[in-house]
């Protein structure tokens, strides 16, 4: 039977978003319906609200989030009623040409929900990310849920769905830091400070935090950074060759997307280094750098995507880690808000006066 739940939906360019019904159809074979209890407000959700992902309006925001298996399709066998689950837009295939050569990090053909949650007129809605969880029910592919342990509360667990999980995987499976390396990380917001949290993990002992506000730089420090440096007053580059020895850093991390601060990582980088890009660019931005030194620096320039995670690898390894104390997700929580407030909460985020605003339900 369809249900009828309360969601936020971005209705064209632009304009603030509305609470609005939504009515979730019947779960298809592979479908899952789930309650939601957290949902994290992405940098993506605002993206989409401002047409910058495509023109695919209405959409039903929110894709970061944690929350209940209620209801389950025919064919479903991957989880079961009840179950925890954190939800991820990479419910890998096992089929395409990625998957079959054993990188399903990168599937190009991952699964969404096989039906449409609609407005009650019957207009379909596009979910951001094949998720939309700024809303009490949702309905994705059994693929999109991953079981963790119930112990972690859903506003923190929910983060792992984007944005934390792009930061530490930006760090630790695309850029491979490694005990003993000095990394880089310019951008200090919620994927930043997630790449830096990362580093530490995995053993960094030089960690360099770079933005040009001093509170963000604050933050950075409590996720693990040894040095920081405001670029809006020192140069970035020349910073990070004096606290590594003149030789610049063995992963530079640039979670802004911005053409010059993709150079000063470049420049920052230790011969045969890597660069990692986590940070967005729009459409227009374009990039120069020395062809001989890209050359001759040697090591890797790489983009990462979603932290090029694994979600059922990934996401059950960092809850343990948090559990035990070990990972403090809870830290990435900056308040925590209810359905009606999200449109306040877009503006808080572009004030960069939080790490995170976590929807409640
Ligand atoms: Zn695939
Ligand atoms: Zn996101």
């Amino acid at each position: 039977m369809s249900q009828e739940v309360r969601g936020i939906i971005a209705r064209s360019k632009g304009t603030p978003v509305s609470t609005e019904t939504i009515v979730i159809p019947e779960p298809g074979p592979d479908d899952v319906v789930v309650a939601i209890q957290a949902c994290g407000v992405c940098h993506t959700d605002l993206h989409y609200r401002e047409g910058g992902i495509n023109d695919e309006f209405p959409f039903l925001l929110g894709h970061e989030a944690a929350g209940i298996v209620e209801t389950i399709g025919d064919g479903v066998t991957h989880v079961a009623v009840g179950d925890f689950v954190i939800l991820n837009w990479r419910a890998v295939c096992g089929e395409c040409r990625a998957c079959r050569r054993g990188e399903a990090q990168y599937c190009f053909d991952t699964h969404n929900a096989s039906q449409k949650m609609t407005l009650t007129d019957g207009t379909e809605l596009s979910p951001a990310l094949g998720i939309g969880a700024f809303c009490e029910k949702t309905l994705v592919h059994q693929g999109q849920c991953t079981k963790v342990d119930p112990a972690a509360p859903a506003s923190v667990a929910g983060l792992l769905g984007c944005g934390v999980m792009a930061g530490i995987g930006a760090a630790i499976n695309t850029g491979g830091v490694r005990h003993g390396h000095s990394v880089a990380v310019f951008g200090c917001g919620g994927v930043g400070d997630a790449a830096i949290a990362g580093s530490k993990l995995a053993g960094a002992s030089t960690i360099i935090a770079v933005d040009i506000d001093d509170r963000k730089l604050e933050w950075a420090q409590e996720f693990g950074a040894t040095h920081v440096c405001n670029s809006a007053t020192t140069d970035p580059v020349e910073f990070i060759r004096s606290v590594t020895d003149g030789n610049g850093a063995d992963v530079c991390i640039e979670a802004i997307g911005h053409p010059e601060v993709y150079k000063q990582c470049f420049e920052a980088r230790d011969l045969a280094g890597t660069v990692v890009l986590v940070g967005v660019p729009n459409p227009e931005m374009t990039v120069e750098l020395p062809f001989i030194e890209i050359f001759g620096r040697g090591g890797a320039l790489k983009s990462s995507w979603y932290g090029d995670c694994l979600p059922e690898r990934d996401f059950p390894m960092l809850i343990d880690l948090y559990l035990q104390g070990r990972l403090d997700l809870g830290r990435f929580v900056s308040e925590t808000i209810g359905l009606s407030d999200v449109e306040q909460a877009f503006h808080n985020m572009e004030q960069g006066e939080v790490l995170r605003s976590v929807v409640v339900l």
